[in-house]
């Protein structure tokens, strides 16, 4: 058994509950079985497969297969188990696991000592309609499958138009990676950019702007910014300038949504990742990843390092909670970087301080580390350093 500081355990076999098998769950797990090899775990999420969604934009170059992983290779590889379903609560639902530790999943009662929550947060997007892709059409087929449905390689057509909405991290990457797929496959289509705001990664420095914006110049993609979407129709894209409030129409076979994370239902959490209900800390329920903001000095930024990290905090806390010490560690992680691929040959990101702005092969070539890093946390190779 692996050393985990200030943890002195008890006698006693431990079972954990992980609600939502993304990364902060996943990274929970690896890290719990990592110090307690025979802790008893179960894994509930809806799906059949983790989906390793940081890639979620390469789909257009890799089958959509590559990037899942059958939770059932998870339960044989890690010796843990795989419930399907979608959990459904709310405060008192929690308050209630707290007391009773024990919750009732497709009509069987699982007890536990400890529960984590790591359902991720919900992206923003319309209903979903006709000629519109939302990212959840994403995380279903692969991209280059489904702009087959829209858009076509025959010479004779008239010029078809494809619209990227959302300026964001997620967007971007999409965008760029259209545009590459587009020219591979010889399927004759303008691409633009429409985005709320003046700049594109407005959540980064303002070089990722400037970069991103040149790159789109040179490739011949269209920018409309402060620009609001308003629906897709057959053929035409319904816009709205934000300055003026003049509605108007373009050219437009399909859209595609990218309008970034809910940033509601967030879970409120001490600094040792205890979910916090009515101003009170509950011992026996954590929350982890996307979904959990985390009263501390560490990072809430809805990133893919940040939820790893905080599923691991909450791992070593559960145990040492559970040890005779009690001693808990803060969560103090920083991000140190955050790289957005342009395509595959191209990026931009930042390194150590968020000045520290990386471009081309350099910032792609960290970019494949992390996630290498995630990809061997599947295998139980853990390379993180904390
Ligand atoms: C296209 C794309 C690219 C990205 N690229 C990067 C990147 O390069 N670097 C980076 O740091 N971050 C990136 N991110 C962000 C990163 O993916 C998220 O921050 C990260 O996935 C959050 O992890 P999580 O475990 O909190 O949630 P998720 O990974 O979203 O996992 C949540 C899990 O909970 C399950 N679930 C949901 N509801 C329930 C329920 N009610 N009951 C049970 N289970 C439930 C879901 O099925 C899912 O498996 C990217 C995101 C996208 C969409």
């Amino acid at each position: 058994m692996a050393f985990l500081p200030f943890y002195i355990p008890a006698a006693k076999r431990l079972k954990v509950v992980i609600v939502g098998g993304g990364y902060a769950g996943i990274a929970a797990l690896t890290a719990l079985k990592h110090y307690m090899p025979d802790i008893d775990i179960t894994i509930i999420d809806p799906k059949a497969q983790h989906l390793k969604i940081t890639h979620l934009h390469e789909t257009f170059r890799y089958p959509l297969s590559d990037l899942l992983v059958p939770f059932a290779d998870l339960e044989a590889g890690f010796g843990c188990r795989h419930v399907r379903a979608a959990l459904t609560f709310n405060e008192d639902t929690v308050r209630q696991w707290q007391t009773e530790k024990c919750l009732v999943v497709n009509e069987e009662v699982l007890t536990f000592d400890y529960l984590i929550l790591a359902v991720g947060s919900a992206s923003r997007g319309f209903d979903s309609q006709e000629y519109v892709l939302n990212l959840q059409d994403f995380t279903d087929a692969a991209g280059s499958a489904l702009l087959a449905r829209y858009l076509t390689a025959e010479n004779d057509k008239s010029e078809q138009t494809l619209s990227v909405v959302g300026g964001g991290a997620t967007g971007i990457q999409f965008l760029f990676e259209i545009q590459q797929f587009l020219c591979r496959q010889k399927i004759r289509c303008k691409i633009r950019l429409i985005n709320s705001c003046e700049q594109v990664l407005t959540q980064f420095p303002d070089g990722f702007d400037t970069y991103v914006q040149s790159r789109m110049r040179d490739l011949g993609i269209d920018y409309y910014p402060n620009t609001y979407y308003l629906g897709q129709q057959a053929g035409k894209i319904l816009l709205k300038n934000k300055q003026t409030g003049e509605q108007f129409a373009l050219s437009s076979d399909v859209s595609l949504l990218f309008l970034g994370k809910k940033q509601e239902n967030l879970f409120a959490a001490n600094a040792v990742g205890q979910l916090v209900v009515d101003r009170k800390p509950l011992d026996r329920i954590y929350v982890a990843g996307d979904c959990a903001y985390y009263n501390a000095f560490g990072s809430n930024a809805l990133t893919a390092q940040s939820a790893v990290r905080k599923g691991k905090l909450v791992a070593r806390n559960i145990l040492r909670h559970s040890g005779r010490l009690k001693i808990l560690e803060p969560y103090l992680h920083r991000d140190i970087g955050y790289v957005v691929s342009l395509g595959s040959a191209d990026a931009v990101g930042w390194l150590v301080a968020e000045g520290n702005i990386v471009t081309g092969l350099p910032a792609l070539t960290i970019k494949e580390i992390v996630e290498t890093q995630y990809d061997l946390l599947l295998m139980g190779i853990d390379t993180y350093i904390i």
